[in-house]
């Protein structure tokens, strides 16, 4: 089998607040990107860690709409909670991830958790953006509220580490995300000094967002806090060696090859589908948060 070569490291991303509770730094963006690099991801952004002072007013993104795609939040520390135009409610802490597919609309907030808004603290947690496929770009929006306890886990030999299997499948453990097309999504930490060998589909997009530590890559390029890197679609091996205790984010997907047009909120295939969505999202077409 061959070996996946790495195609770029991205390094400084640039930060912006999400609301007044997501002090994020988007890792990548597809949008303007007409190569499509990334697909069938969209936006990875990444928040904190930050520390948040007790407060009685949960801080975070007030009511927002969004079509045509699934956004993933991972919480490694701190407590969300969200409410959609679908009646899902939802609280989620560390270790559990929430998946939740907009496709036709939802209305959402996405906020701080009220304890955890009133205790303090660290937050830090991931939003990452899947396109859909333009045949399910219109379909009913769905809620997986995926826990920690349901989220298998790897061991890595010698306890080098764990790999947790959000979505698709590593060393015969599903994770338990329903997705639209195959997508691999695996939360992995591993030891200093320890290796990990992944097989992964040639002819998939392949990215490597690494949250803490510093990793070398096949034997060759090192990466380290916040950078992400991009792998070649060809070839199936990839070798991970930690050169500190590091946390990885594992991203693999099959891409989607189809045009993206998009707007905010909304991601469609063309210009009259955005203008529709806005329409919708006007009218009151997608809901309302009750
Ligand atoms: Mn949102």
């Amino acid at each position: 089998m061959n070996k996946k070569k790495v195609l770029s490291i991205h390094k400084k991303p640039s930060a912006h607040w999400v609301g007044d509770g997501f002090p994020v730094r988007t890792i990548f963006s597809a949008f303007g990107d007409p190569a499509s690099r990334f697909s069938p991801f969209l936006l990875l952004d990444y928040a904190g860690p930050k520390e948040f002072p007790p407060s009685n007013t949960p801080r975070g993104v007030d009511e927002h709409p969004h079509r045509g795609f699934e956004t993933v939040t991972i919480v490694y520390q701190g407590e969300l909670e969200h409410r959609d135009s679908g009646g899902n409610q939802g609280k989620i802490g560390p270790s559990d991830v929430q998946w939740m597919t907009a496709a036709s609309g939802v209305v959402h907030e996405e906020k701080h958790a009220r304890e955890f808004t009133q205790r303090g603290g660290t937050l830090e947690m991931i939003q990452l953006w899947v396109n859909l496929p333009a045949e399910f770009k219109m379909s009913a929006p769905r809620y997986q509220e995926l826990l920690g306890r349901q989220i298998p886990l790897v061991r890595v030999a010698d306890g080098g580490g764990t790999a947790r299997v959000i979505a698709g499948e590593f060393q015969g453990q599903k994770g338990p995300a329903r997705t639209f097309t195959p997508v691999n999504l695996w939360d992995v930490r591993l030891k200093a000094g320890h290796r990990l060998d992944v097989t992964l589909p040639s002819g998939y997009t392949t990215a490597l967002f690494i949250l803490r530590g510093k990793v070398r890559l096949s034997s060759s390029e090192t990466a380290g806090e916040v950078d992400l890197v991009q792998f070649e679609r060809d070839g199936e091996q990839l070798t991970m060696d930690a050169e500190e205790d590091s946390s990885i984010l594992v991203l693999n997907g099959e891409p989607i090859d189809e045009p993206i047009a998009s707007y905010g909120p909304f991601v469609m295939n063309t210009q009259e589908e955005i203008r529709q969505a806005v329409d919708d999202y006007r009218s009151g077409r997608m809901g309302r948060l009750h």
